[in-house]
């Protein structure tokens, strides 16, 4: 199979001016959620590519990419001027290993995003399997402003179809918002806010964390774990965080 296949541009969802999902019809290869993939478009005669993560399920169609626009980056602008109808460059086979097939079994399952990292715990939260090894299943989403919480449809979808195994707790560190919580995650997780509302203990002994998004929020998130005594999940070495280079 070649690297690239085309795909189509189906539907094209603008949250605010600089957060954009794509969904699109392309015939990659299978892929397990937690993966990504490559698009691409051909700029001044090359094709410049970048990786996303898929949002849709492992056995959902059209695909789905969530993204920012990054300012004077070669690609988001472009991609963001797609509309219905257009056509990209998507490479066929996927690729990354932050998927359940990595994380150690536990009664509780913790997703730690920001921004658009979110979309990759989509696609985790839409397989079964995530909810047969799971008991409960919390997902912080931090965000600069409230316009940034997206995909709320979805997630109340998860909590209805899940009811008291998911919970949902959105962060908003730029502006109040009674529903979120204004501090960033791993500060959440020292003054023990993060246990409390999630009703949840985050401790060795019952918890796996999969942390995505921005590079210092993994960081940070990492460093206040592990002096709770959680360690990093290597093949090697089984352990409680699993993380995913975002950027
Ligand atoms: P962001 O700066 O990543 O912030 C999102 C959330 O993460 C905010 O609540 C922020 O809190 C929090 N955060 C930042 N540093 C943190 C830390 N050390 N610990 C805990 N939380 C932390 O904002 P964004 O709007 O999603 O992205 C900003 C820019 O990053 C984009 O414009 C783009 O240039 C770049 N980006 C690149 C990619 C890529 O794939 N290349 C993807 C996403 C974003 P504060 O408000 O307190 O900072």
């Amino acid at each position: 199979m070649n690297y690239w296949v085309q795909g189509q541009v189906v539907e094209k969802r603008n949250w605010t001016d600089k957060l954009y999902s794509l969904r699109v019809d392309a015939p990659v290869e299978p892929f397990r959620a937690g993966q990504f993939t490559q698009l691409a478009l051909d700029i001044e005669g090359e094709r410049i590519g970048r990786p996303y993560s898929f949002v849709n399920g492992p056995d959902e169609r059209p695909l789905e990419f969530h993204f920012i626009t990054i300012p004077q980056g070669p690609l988001t602008e472009r991609l963001q001027a797609l509309e219905t109808g257009d056509k990209l460059w998507i490479a066929a086979r996927p690729a990354g290993y932050f998927t359940l097939s990595e994380v150690p079994d536990a009664r509780h399952l913790w997703l730690l995003a920001t921004g658009t990292a979110l979309g990759v715990f989509l696609s985790l939260l839409k397989t079964e399997e995530l909810w047969r090894r799971f008991r409960k299943v919390i997902l912080a989403h931090g965000v600069r402003t409230r316009a940034e919480l997206t995909y709320q449809d979805q997630l109340d979808a998860f909590q209805r179809d899940h009811p008291g195994r998911f919970m949902y707790l959105p962060f908003v560190t730029r502006e109040d918002a009674d529903f979120a919580m204004r501090a960033r995650i791993p500060e959440s997780i020292t003054d023990g806010r993060l246990e409390e509302r999630a009703g949840a203990s985050l401790l060795p002994e019952d918890s796996q964390v999969m942390i995505c998004g921005n590079p210092d929020m993994v960081r940070d998130t990492i460093r206040v774990l592990e002096q709770r005594g959680l360690r990093r999940n290597r093949r090697s070495q089984p352990g409680h965080i699993t993380t995913e280079h975002y950027w």
